[in-house]
């Protein structure tokens, strides 16, 4: 990175990212008075302008659609004065302060503080008939999204710990969930898989790799599988299609930066949003990979900005 120069435009608060937890931070960070610059990324509003009924987020008690909700939080940010940019950040040096920032388009920034809030990624299977159905069917967020097929059949895409939580989840509210398993051994702990093998209406299909979500056109009405042993075809009728294969922390530009875990998580000191670099906090799913819901981004957003108001009140040491 080149040398600080009067290029550089120096913040008190960078936040990159807007989601909730990136946009909370803006609305703690701009009450504070650390006239906070927030880059909004590819994805302005974050995950839940991907989708429609969220009705899990407190102070909506008829549901909210995803869009709404986010543009209310980034009003509200507007609102005590924070600086929301186009713009991703590309290229990040923390190996002193203050950081050095660049954006996609070469815009240099010095940073007192950073909050990252970058979030992460679910992953999918990559089937077009996948992309067609989400969100009319096809999900991958059981808390979010389980509520809608209370006492249908669904199916579960996965073999780890998230697909077994998910399907444990789904169990409880569902007739019945097909649990779909690319290899004959679920990678979750044992204390999941035994819970798996004892829930009486989760039904394991080892072996078997999705070829095809079915629809009507509207909505999700079944699945195509296949044996991978034996080829065998096998078509399940379901109204929900969970896909738990994993999450991608959206972290590759922090990487040699910050500690980040096996998985590529920030790594963040228990309780607060400290990451290892004094002065560079992580906030909502980008350190969170256990409850990644939209409320719990926005309570470690809040913690983030004052954590970086006290750090700069404690004069940086
Ligand atoms: P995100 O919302 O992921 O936002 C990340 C932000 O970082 C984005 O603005 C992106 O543009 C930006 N960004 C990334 N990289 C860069 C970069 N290099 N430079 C600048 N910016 C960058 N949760 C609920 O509580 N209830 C629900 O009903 C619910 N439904 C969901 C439905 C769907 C389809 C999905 C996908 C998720 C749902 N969730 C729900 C989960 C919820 O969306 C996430 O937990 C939440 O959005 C995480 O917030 P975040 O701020 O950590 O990150
Ligand atoms: P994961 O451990 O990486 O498991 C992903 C699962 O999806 C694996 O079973 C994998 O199959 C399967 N999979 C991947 N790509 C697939 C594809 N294209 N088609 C079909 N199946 C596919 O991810 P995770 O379950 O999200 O867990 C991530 C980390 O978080 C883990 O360390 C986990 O222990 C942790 N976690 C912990 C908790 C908890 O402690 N309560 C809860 C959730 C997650 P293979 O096994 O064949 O590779």
């Amino acid at each position: 990175m080149s040398e600080v120069n009067a290029e550089f435009e120096k913040v008190k608060c960078l936040i990159i990212g807007s989601g909730p937890a990136g946009y909370t931070a803006a609305i703690y960070a701009a009450r504070a008075d650390l006239k906070p610059v927030v880059y909004q990324g590819l994805q302005p509003g974050g995950q839940l302008t991907s989708t429609t009924e969220i009705d899990n987020f407190p102070g909506y008690p008829n549901g909210v659609k995803g869009p709404e909700l986010m543009m209310d939080i980034q009003k509200q940010a507007e609102r005590f004065g924070s600086d929301l940019r186009w713009g991703i950040i590309n290229e990040v040096d923390f190996s002193e302060r203050p950081f050095k920032v660049v954006t996609d388009d070469g815009k240099k920034i010095l940073a007192d503080t950073v909050i990252i809030a970058t979030g992460a990624t679910a992953r999918y299977l990559g089937l077009e008939s996948e992309k067609r159905y989400k969100g009319s069917g096809v999900s991958a967020c059981a808390t979010c999204d389980g509520f809608f097929y209370r006492g249908l059949d669904v199916a579960v895409v996965g073999g780890g710990d998230t697909a077994a939580e998910e399907a444990t989840y789904l169990a409880n509210m569902t007739r019945k969930v097909y649990m779909i398993v690319r290899r004959d051994e679920l990678r979750a702990t044992k204390a999941m898989q035994h819970k798996i093998a004892t829930t009486p209406n989760i039904e394991v299909l080892w072996n078997h790799v999705t070829r095809e979500i079915l629809g009507d056109g509207k909505v999700v009405t079944g699945a195509l599988l296949e044996n991978v042993k034996t080829g065998a075809k096998k078509q399940i009728d379901i109204q929900g299609y969970f896909v738990a294969i994993g999450h991608t922390p959206n972290t590759d530009v922090f990487k040699g930066q910050i500690n980040l875990d096996e998985n590529g998580y920030i790594k963040t000191i228990p309780g607060t949003t400290q990451t290892n670099v004094p002065g560079v906090f992580a906030a909502g799913d980008v350190q969170d990979h256990v409850f990644r819901q939209a409320i719990t981004a926005a309570g470690t957003g809040c913690m983030a900005a004052i954590e970086a108001d006290r750090f700069l009140m404690r004069g940086n040491d």
